[in-house]
């Protein structure tokens, strides 16, 4: 460490000074470095990973029946796939096959239609097409919502009314947010945006993101009060000079949840505040016991981020979400506007 004196640490953004730290720790030698997650996570999901793989053997197996060359096939066709790809497992007597198979018993329980679904999973596994509805696959989005009902929504019935836009990880998504909001008119340059702190730090090298004023307010992460935010700091969001509100709940670092007091508040902030934004990244969701996100309370004024880096163990797949209400305040805004900004 001699050589990396405080000021020139200071000079590094959070990733650059973890990365420093880890190549210390290396060196230091002997004692074990345990990852908690904060970075990447030392675990993967392997039930995932190789139904992955299954479903790519069979999207190439089923197209080896139209050879053109060794290595060249023609794709996979669409009639008759459910019955192929579920014949496939059957034959294939493992947990991974049963695992799959359950899944194809589950779409026909949906009422999905087999070969839709069959096709939309193997073409989706082979990348072979543009994806088509560019937004989310359909029953991807079904899914999706299926699963977010569990963890993010509370069980409040909300998959049926959510909107779903895949992006390649949660902080491409929060990149995405604020471009979007920066171009729909909704912020502009100098606008109070409230975050807690201290924040997932690579938030903070977003670009444009100087571009706000970043009010810490007394929206604040304090360590003797377990990382949890006082109760009365969330009074400052009452002011319509507080355009967004953004925040990383369950928090990093802490792992701690916004209390049903904390909910109950930020209910009350939207009823005085019509046109706060929300934005909520909640990729550390199952890390946290019942836990109850901002967007089950006050979905039409909340964009929320989920990432499926951290609990599948897949930084490198680049995987995260953004979900909106289809009824929100942001259509609202859109609609409201003089005609010249809609235009735009
Ligand atoms: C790790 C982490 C992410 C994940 O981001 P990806 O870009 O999906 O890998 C997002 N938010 C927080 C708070 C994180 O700790």
């Amino acid at each position: 460490m001699e050589k990396l004196n405080e000021q020139s640490l200071e000079q590094l953004n959070p990733f650059e000074i973890s990365s420093v730290m880890m190549e210390e720790a290396k060196r230091a030698g002997k004692a074990k470095l345990h990852d908690a997650g904060r970075g990447n996570p030392n675990w993967i999901n392997i039930e995932a990973r190789r139904a992955f793989a299954l479903l790519l053997e069979f999207g190439c197996s089923d197209a080896r029946e139209l050879p053109i060359s060794k290595d060249i096939v023609g794709v996979p066709g669409n009639q008759g796939i459910f019955r192929r790809l579920k014949d496939f497992l059957v034959q294939q007597e493992s947990e991974t096959a049963l695992f799959l198979l359950s899944i194809l018993q589950f779409a026909e329980q949906q009422g999905w239609p087999a070969d839709e679904f069959a096709a939309e999973m193997i073409h989706g596994v082979i990348g072979d097409n543009y994806p088509v509805p560019s937004r989310c696959l359909k029953f991807t989005e079904k899914v999706l919502n299926l699963y977010f009902e569990k963890i993010l929504y509370g069980n409040k019935g909300l998959y049926k009314s959510s909107a779903i836009f895949p992006t390649e990880g949660g902080t491409a998504a929060i990149v995405y947010i604020f471009n979007s909001l920066k171009q729909n008119f909704f912020i502009k340059n100098g606008d109070k945006i409230a975050m807690n702190t201290p924040i997932f730090t690579p938030y903070l090298d977003i670009p444009g993101i100087n571009d706000y004023e970043l009010v810490e307010l007394n929206v604040q992460s304090q360590e003797d009060k377990e990382w949890t935010i006082p109760l009365e700091a969330l009074e400052v969001l009452k002011s319509p000079e507080i355009k967004v509100f953004f925040l990383v709940n369950p928090s990093n670092p802490g792992a701690m949840a916004l209390s049903k007091e904390h909910l109950d508040k930020l209910e009350e902030v939207v009823q005085e505040n019509p046109h706060l934004i929300v934005v909520t990244d909640d990729v550390y969701a199952t890390y946290v016991n019942d836990f109850e996100s901002i967007y089950a309370r006050i979905p039409r004024n909340t964009i929320l981020v989920y990432s499926f880096s951290k609990l599948y163990g897949a930084t490198g797949w680049r995987i995260g979400d953004i979900i909106v209400h289809k009824e929100n305040i942001f259509d609202d805004k859109i609609r409201q506007m003089p005609a010249e900004k809609k235009e735009k």
